[in-house]
């Protein structure tokens, strides 16, 4: 079954919506951030990346990320970075990958 498809903001690829990681940007100013939103619950412009640290080194480079979002500042990418290093492909959830990074 085909599912919608997403485009990563790291290597300008289409993949299904379920392989790569949501992130939206929160709060404001000097405080904005990307935050990772593995739920897709989250209000807002979201954007979308696999969860591969080279898409997320592409993107920085860039600058994907505020382009993507709309963004006028630099927003912390602490958040989504630590997320994407610890976050496994194929739908693994956080705690096995925790488990499979100890
Ligand atoms: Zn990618």
């Amino acid at each position: 079954m085909a599912g919608p498809t997403r485009t990563c903001v790291g290597c300008r690829k289409r993949a299904p919506a379920i392989e790569l990681i949501r992130f939206v940007a929160a709060g404001t100013g000097e405080d904005l951030r990307l935050q990772p939103d593995p739920n897709r619950r989250l209000p807002g412009r979201g954007a979308h990346l696999h969860p591969d640290p080279a898409c997320f080194a592409l993107a920085e480079r860039r600058r994907a990320f505020g382009r993507a979002l709309r963004l006028t500042g630099v927003a912390d990418t602490g958040l989504l970075a630590e997320h994407i290093r610890t976050a496994l492909p194929c739908g693994t959830t956080d705690d096995t990958a925790a488990v499979a990074a100890s």
